[in-house]
């Protein structure tokens, strides 16, 4: 027995034998001949289980993707075997995912006082697992803003970056120290998610006294001065894996034009045709060459940049950069 039918039988089936009962039961609020068909396609979904072809499509007998008869017990067909109105459906949904996430995503160009920030987001597909937020804190004159990335791809990542992104804008307003907001937010999405998800942050509170930044086993935010560039480690785990972790807070003060860059893997490993990555270094070096321009410059350049590295080989990961310059 195969691992898909072993799942089948284990799961699949008191779900699907679950969802004929619940269909009988509102038997009467639908027509009897919606519910005869909905029942039919139960019917053979469990048929499918006890003949051994449950979750093979149909066309091509290979496996359905398992997020998608997560989903629903259903499916027959494999993504690429959609038929034309299950394919418009699926671009429909994705159409919609892409507008939500659009509307998340925080507005270009947010400035205070004390401070400059432009970021830019470039998901792979339609939508993407990384998450970016730029936010000024209810005092009006700090900020907070973070780069995450979501374990995983698709549709999947970006629902717990979604997640993710509500988790933060409710402990936001509760205006905890820095420390706390990172440890309950692991612990919200530690009891809210699957065992295998979890998620790579970094996170920061920029006042007029300076920063302070909070990294859960993310990608080293680089601080950008006039004659050095700093690099801060991750202190702490990812969100998503241990409950109790425990996060701690590093200060720094900025002088006027320095920058702090916070990004994504997808940026540092990007590929060019040869399969060699961008780097850290090359990131680096790209961002000091461009130290005295305006951040949206910054930003845009970076990008370009790492497009012209790649050249022909297609982008494989979310890319997202921010940055945040002290006046
Ligand atoms: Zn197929």
């Amino acid at each position: 027995m195969n691992a898909a039918s072993t799942s089948a039988l284990e799961i699949f089936r008191p779900r699907l034998l679950q969802r004929r009962d619940r269909l009988q039961a509102a038997s009467k609020s639908i027509s009897a001949a919606d519910l005869d068909l909905l029942i039919s396609e139960i019917d053979a979904a469990l048929q499918r289980i006890d003949n051994g072809s449950y979750g093979l499509c149909e066309t091509c007998h290979d496996t359905i993707e398992a997020d998608r008869l997560e989903r629903d017990q259903l499916v027959r067909f494999c993504l690429d075997h959609l038929s034309e109105s299950e394919l418009r459906a699926h671009q429909q949904d994705l159409d919609l995912a892409t507008q939500i996430q659009s509307k998340l995503l925080p507005p270009r160009g947010i400035a205070l006082e004390d401070w400059d920030t432009h970021y830019r987001y470039e998901p792979v597909g339609a939508v993407g697992g990384d998450y970016c937020e730029l936010i000024v804190l209810g005092d009006g004159h700090s900020l907070f803003f973070a780069v995450g990335d979501v374990a995983g791809k698709g549709v999947a990542a970006s629902l717990l970056m979604t997640h993710l992104s509500a988790i933060f804008r409710i402990l936001l307003s509760l205006d905890l120290p820095l420390a706390d907001v990172v440890s309950r937010a692991n612990r919200l999405f530690c009891e809210s998610t699957a065992a295998a998800q979890y998620a790579t942050l970094v996170c920061g509170r920029a006042t007029k006294n300076g920063v302070e930044l909070c990294n859960a086993g993310h990608c080293m935010p680089l601080l950008l001065r006039q004659h050095a560039t700093e690099r801060f480690d991750s202190t702490g785990l990812p969100l998503g894996l241990f409950c109790g972790a425990q996060y701690t807070v590093r200060h720094s003060s900025l002088d006027e034009g320095d920058s702090l860059v916070l990004y994504s893997d997808g940026i540092t490993e990007a590929q060019d045709p040869e399969g060699n990555e961008y780097d850290e270094p090359r990131l680096i070096r790209s961002l000091r060459d461009r130290f005295h321009q305006d951040t949206g410059a910054v930003a845009d350049g970076v990008l370009r940049d790492v497009a012209r590295y790649r050249d022909t080989r297609p982008p494989h990961d979310d890319m997202t950069l921010l940055i945040v310059r002290r006046r």
